[in-house]
């Protein structure tokens, strides 16, 4: 590996020379471990993301230390994790630029984050002949709950078709967001092609018709500065564990004027500001969308993590992994069996890829006997995989911590596929 990040910073080979790859390897124990008796190569980054050793003492120092139920308590733990957890809260909210922290909602991750918009905002807002606008990239944690909602209030979806480049078609957005559509959902990075989506764009389109926006951030943040203010959106959702942080803990932004005209979503303590059993007087935000204990020490870390990410300086992060793209893309290039599924001109560090005749869990299964970790399958697109013509992809994701080198491995790599397969 060493080789490879010298790679990375040697000049005249393309790489950023401020990113020290393999100083940041270091922060990540799980890179040492071998795979299959190989060098681990762990390019499933778009799945889950491996966690820095500040985020893992985070949560274990949580638990040695601060563990104890938040908000109720007057004790002394309970008032160390109440601060702790807020403490988080005001991290996220800074690192995405939101206005206030009553605008952060902590939630499991995005898929929890969708579902709540589209349970509260469906109930309070949409009706028969009503129209949800997605895209037709979209992971099924932004398709499935609209369909509930839709189901439940007989309102329909429409999709903004994806071109064969992988990028979404926007010519005719003016005629899709029509006087019926009530919110727009739309991923900002697809986890499928890599497309970095015009966003801004379609949240100016909606806005000029008084039509929210709902981003899926899952893929955005970990690779790039986001600023949902910038953005525009309404509301922004994601994941810790995409983002060098722990699974169960993630983030719904909405702007406060939206969250205040919508429902609760579930009901229990920390929501509820006062109960009788005629009626029940319900807390402010955040904290009338976060029912019951929270992963109070999921969160900690989940802050952890947005101070990792602040310290290596996600542009430089980005040129990184821009370079990963460039370098992995062309090596795969010369391979004239492989077909790249998005060719997007805005990707992010996600290679999707089929080889004819061979089917992508065999390569998977393949380059994971050489200690490749990539990831093969529908990534839960499966409309997406139906408008390529595909059940399924083989994808390797990069992320901050990978080299040149890896990229060479799994070129190196699905040669030896190939071989297998005559
Ligand atoms: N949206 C996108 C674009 C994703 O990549 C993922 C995770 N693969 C999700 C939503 C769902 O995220 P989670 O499983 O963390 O809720």
């Amino acid at each position: 590996m060493s080789s490879a990040g010298v790679l990375a910073k040697a000049p005249g080979r393309g790489g950023p020379p401020a990113w020290d790859v393999e100083r940041i390897r270091r922060d990540f124990p799980i890179l040492a471990v071998s795979a299959n008796g190989r060098p681990l190569v762990y390019l499933d980054n778009a799945a889950t993301s491996q966690t820095p050793q500040a985020v893992i003492d985070a949560e274990a120092n949580y638990y040695r230390e601060i563990n104890s139920n938040i908000h109720r308590g007057i004790h002394f733990l309970s008032g160390k994790a109440t601060d702790a957890y807020e403490g988080a809260r005001e991290k996220v909210r800074r690192f995405i630029n939101a206005a206030e922290t009553s605008e952060i909602i902590f939630v499991r991750g995005t898929t929890e984050a969708v579902n709540l918009v589209a349970a509260t905002f469906g109930r309070a807002r949409l009706g028969a002949g009503d129209e949800v606008l997605i895209s037709g990239m979209e992971h099924h944690s932004n398709i499935v709950p609209w369909q509930l909602a839709c189901q439940a209030s007989g309102a329909s979806l429409k999709v903004i078709p994806v071109s064969d480049d992988g990028e979404l078609i926007l010519d005719d957005l003016d005629r899709l967001i029509g006087p019926r559509t009530k919110i727009v959902a739309v991923v900002h990075v697809s986890n499928a092609l890599g497309t970095i989506n015009p966003v801004r764009r379609i949240v100016e389109a909606a806005h000029a018709r008084g039509v929210p926006v709902l981003l899926d951030g899952a893929q955005a943040v970990p690779h790039m500065k986001v600023d949902v203010r910038d953005l525009g959106c309404d509301f922004y959702a994601f994941s810790g564990h995409k983002m060098y942080g722990p699974m169960g803990a993630g983030v719904l932004y909405g702007r406060r004027e939206i969250l205040e005209t919508l429902p609760p979503y579930q009901g229990g303590g920390d929501m509820i500001s006062s109960v009788t059993f005629e009626k029940t007087v319900y807390n402010k935000l955040p904290h009338r969308f976060e029912a019951g204990t929270p992963n109070v020490a999921g969160v900690v870390a989940l802050g952890a993590a947005v101070d990792y990410l602040e310290s290596v300086k996600m542009d430089l992060a980005a040129a990184h992994e821009a370079d990963l793209l460039a370098y992995a893309t062309a090596r795969l290039d010369e391979i004239p069996q492989v077909r790249i599924i998005g060719r997007a001109r805005e990707k992010s560090s996600v290679i999707s890829f089929v080889l004819d005749e061979i089917h992508p869990h065999d390569i998977g299964t393949i380059l994971d006997q050489e200690g490749i970790a990539i990831r093969a399958g529908h990534h839960c697109t499966q409309p997406l995989m139906e408008r390529f013509c595909v059940a399924a992809t083989a994808r390797a994701s990069f992320g901050i911590y990978n080299t040149r080198g890896e990229a060479d491995a799994l070129a190196a790599g699905v040669r030896k596929v190939l071989e297998v397969f005559g």
